[in-house]
């Protein structure tokens, strides 16, 4: 840290720069941080340069960050130099931008699902596995897949005006109960956290896609898929069943509003 004259404000002459170890509490978590600053030897007032202040927020979070067992800004860099990846190769094996590969190494904190696919892409895996459960997304397939339900159904659920609010929570179910019982998804789909559910990641742009899609062009479904989509719509014979379910399942309610939830989560579903 580079010495710059500071003087105390009391009238002490010059102060000096101190490592000390403060205890900050942070969103709820005493934690310890190591930390540069200016203090007085006389009187201990403490004063920071604005590179330090940014170093002490730094601090915070990477302290933060390793209580909570997240890896922290430090870590990320080590691991992502050691691989030799840039920041943009990073971003582009997890599917995210650069920006955000920016703000975790510089103090910004991830989320737990984000923290996960960090994990995964640093440990030298495409995180695009984890999202899509180890299968190409096909469009034609949802509509295979929604129609196979309906069948069972006995009516409609893929409609275009209620945003797939049941249709999507039935094909969450058919592509996690798939990945946990055959180690694929049906469709490729990837899911995030709405404040109504489970929901394909990007169904605004999906829906009118779905609707058009040639479900004869889909890969037809196994017999173990069949078993699959017959057992989920007999648990679920009325669309607010399948709603209600969705909402108690925890690996969904543990993600922070617009997280991925992440295909190996499958292993902790409850409803089915
Ligand atoms: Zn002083």
């Amino acid at each position: 840290m580079k010495e710059i004259g500071m003087s105390c404000p009391n009238g002490h002459g010059k102060i000096v720069i101190k490592k000390v170890r403060k205890k900050v509490a942070f969103r709820g978590i005493n934690i310890i941080v190591p930390i540069e600053q200016y203090i007085c030897q006389v009187c201990g007032v403490e004063a920071s340069t604005i590179d330090q202040a940014a170093d002490i927020q730094k601090a915070i979070s990477d302290a933060y960050r390793k209580a909570v067992n997240l890896l922290t800004g430090k870590e990320i860099v080590d691991k992502r130099k050691r691989l030799k990846l840039t920041q943009e190769a990073l971003a582009k094996r997890m599917n995210v931008g650069i920006a955000s590969i920016k703000r975790w190494e510089g103090g910004t904190i991830q989320s737990k699902s984000m923290d996960h696919a960090l994990r995964i892409a640093l440990g030298g895996q495409s995180v695009g596995d984890s999202c899509t459960g180890n299968r190409p997304f096909s469009i034609p397939r949802i509509k295979l897949v929604l129609k196979e339900f309906e069948s069972i159904l006995g009516k409609h659920i893929l409609k275009k005006n209620d945003k797939m609010l049941f249709a999507a929570k039935y094909l969450w179910y058919a592509d996690m109960v798939a990945h946990r019982e055959t180690g694929e998804s049906m469709t490729g789909s990837t899911y995030a956290t709405f404040p109504y559910g489970p929901q394909l990641n990007n169904y605004k742009d999906l829906i009118d896609d779905i609707m058009k899609a040639d479900e004869a062009k889909a890969e037809p479904l196994s017999p173990e898929e069949k078993r699959i989509i017959t057992r989920i719509a007999l648990k679920f014979s009325k669309e607010r069943m399948v709603y209600d379910a969705a909402h108690k399942e925890k690996i969904w309610k543990k993600q922070p509003n617009g997280a991925i939830i992440p295909y190996p989560d499958s292993a902790e579903l409850s409803g089915l």
